[in-house]
């Protein structure tokens, strides 16, 4: 089984970081080459395939993706209009997930 592809910004240059050196708990995470998400770390190869495989993400974790994807420097000269865009899409995902309670 395989990684399936990021579930922020749906590269497939996705892969299993071997973490053994560093956290010696969790050993490996799933790792998207084009976005640097990190998926959720695991003991196992397995574990990790399964975690990145199940993953959901959560309105703010996307919208913080975003804001940080707008940051890149291919972005510059629309920066700041897109700031205006992607600080009101926070605040409204925010207060969203506030209500939902999660
Ligand atoms: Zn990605």
């Amino acid at each position: 089984m395989e990684l399936k592809p990021c579930p922020f910004c749906g590269s497939e240059r996705v892969a299993v970081h071997d973490w053994l050196n560093e956290h010696p708990d969790h050993s490996y995470c799933g790792f998207c080459k084009d976005c640097e998400t990190e998926g959720s770390p695991s003991k196992s190869v397995q574990g990790v395939i399964d975690k990145w495989n199940k993953r959901k993400i959560s309105n703010v974790q996307y919208a913080e993706v975003l804001v940080e994807w707008m940051k890149d420097p291919k972005f510059a000269a629309e920066y700041n209009s897109l700031q205006t865009v992607s600080d009101r899409l926070v605040e409204m995902i925010v207060e969203e997930e506030r209500k939902s309670g999660t």
